[in-house]
């Protein structure tokens, strides 16, 4: 697994791209039911095992707080379902801006995680950044091998709205010299492109 794969708009990943060892981290929460479905949250393995031990930490921070993975893995034909779902639903048009175009979710790698939070027991799956817990996520995930991928002031490089519940494995060194650093998976790409064909920075 190559763990500082960029996926997005302009590089969208192969359809046949097959994820070996994905695992579950929890079962899926429907907030509409207000209840656990029987769906597992699938990641591949190293990041499961370093989401875990990031969410243990999280989980420490404010006792009236808890933070739960709310969607991982999804595979290319469950998006592709998805898309068609409202393309019939809604028409081409409307569906194309709702759904992702399957292939330029980075979900697909298995590496992707959405968090929500419980707060006071109610769930909520629209997290701003300023609770305690998604704050210390901010700040710490790096240490765990995550990185934020789509922050806020980047929406121009990453082509996604600021999402303060999306976080992405790139394991350690590589979150640690881009978060310290204060960059994206595309700038990291970019330099390193340049570095590649020895480009003056
Ligand atoms: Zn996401």
């Amino acid at each position: 697994m190559k763990y500082n794969i960029l996926v997005n708009k302009e590089n969208p990943i192969d359809k046949n791209f097959k994820v070996n060892n994905l695992v579950s981290v929890g079962k899926n929460y429907s907030g509409e039911n207000d209840c656990y479905t029987d769906e597992d949250i699938l990641l591949e393995e190293e990041a499961a095992l370093a989401l875990k031990e990031m969410l243990d930490a999280a989980n420490k921070v404010d006792s009236n707080i808890t933070v739960i993975p709310d969607s991982g893995y999804r595979s290319y034909e469950y998006q592709v379902r998805v898309l068609n779902y409202y393309i019939e639903k809604e028409g081409e048009e409307k569906a194309r801006h709702r759904v992702a175009i399957p292939g330029t979710s980075e979900h697909h790698t298995g590496l992707a995680i959405d968090v929500a939070i419980f707060d006071n027991g109610k769930y909520l799956d629209d997290v701003t950044g300023n609770e305690g817990p998604i704050k210390f996520l901010h700040e710490n995930c790096y240490k765990y091998g995550f990185i934020l991928r789509y922050p806020k002031g980047k929406e121009d490089i990453t082509g996604v709205m600021n999402e303060p519940w999306h976080f992405r494995y790139v394991g350690k060194d590589l979150a640690e010299e881009i978060m310290l650093n204060n960059l994206t998976l595309e700038e990291w790409h970019e330099r390193n492109k340049n570095l590649d064909t020895g480009k003056n920075l």
